[in-house]
């Protein structure tokens, strides 16, 4: 029994096949997969996603990299607004909010890039607040997503809130951030690649019932598909992972992680 907590399959790249990566996902022993959306028109295209063979939960949200379209407080302020009337009339499917948070990223060469304006920063910082706010007061899990913005991600606001961030990909040392905050740590199939050392450390070192299993296709293939197209199958990509370092057989490792994911999301 295994979970993706975070795919977009409402992506066009799936499309033309969409029935036989369900397929594959159900013969690859998956139950249940979260879509998550990064705005208010995917958030939407996510809850129409159906399929008789596999459970399907949903988020509601607005990834940081989507202030380029919401550059006010009062554009921000509607489209919150509007999430929450979503979660209105989809009570039941919509589990978690997100995926928001901060991200900072500009680009590969640091030459060539220029770093995030204090504005920017400021619309992602309010972007993100907003979402928190909305969880506290729907009482649901966030999905938080983070890069290159470690030193300020932390906020205070996020006391008292409880959710996962998503696709780790910071130091241990920011993992034992994460964990001491109460949250989850989201492995993707990064955990597969040779260099990436250090994120198995983090499986290593965590507790087992902190660990959550996604995939993020279709982005982040795992090593045997690198520069292919990511699909929820692979999530047993990192469940392989899971066991071989904490020593487990591939079914406890599955229903271990599943149970964790379970409990976070309150899904079946
Ligand atoms: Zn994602």
């Amino acid at each position: 029994m295994l979970i993706d907590t975070h795919a977009h399959l409402y992506y066009d790249s799936f499309k033309d096949d969409f029935d036989a990566v369900i397929k594959r996902a159900k013969d690859a022993g998956l139950k249940t997969i979260i879509n998550i959306g990064t705005d208010l028109e995917t958030s939407k295209k996510a809850l129409e996603l159906e399929n008789p063979e596999i459970s399907f939960y949903s988020s509601i949200g607005i990834h940081p990299e989507d202030t380029i379209n919401l550059t006010t407080s009062e554009s921000i302020h509607e489209h919150i607004k509007k999430l929450e009337q979503l979660y209105q009339i989809h009570t039941g499917k919509i589990i978690a909010i997100g995926e928001c948070g901060l991200d900072y990223f500009t680009g590969r060469d640091p030459e060539v890039s220029t770093p995030l304006s204090p504005e920017a920063k400021k619309l992602q910082h309010e972007l993100f607040v907003s979402q928190i706010e909305l969880a506290k007061k729907l009482n649901l899990p966030l999905i938080i997503h983070c890069r290159d913005a470690w030193d300020d991600i932390f906020l205070p606001e996020l006391e008292g809130t409880t959710g996962v961030f998503h696709s780790f990909t910071g130091s241990p040392e920011i993992a034992q951030k994460v964990l001491d905050l109460g949250y989850y740590i989201g492995l993707s199939c990064p955990v597969t690649y040779p260099k990436n050392d250090y994120l198995r450390q983090i499986i290593t070192d965590a507790p087992l019932e902190k660990l959550l299993t996604e995939t993020d296709c279709p982005f982040l293939p795992p090593q045997t598909m690198r520069g292919h197209r990511n699909e929820p199958a692979n999530v047993a990509e990192v469940v392989r992972v899971i066991a071989e370092v904490r020593n487990l057989s591939f079914e406890e490792a599955a229903e271990k992680t599943y149970k964790n994911a379970q409990k976070l999301f309150s899904v079946v």
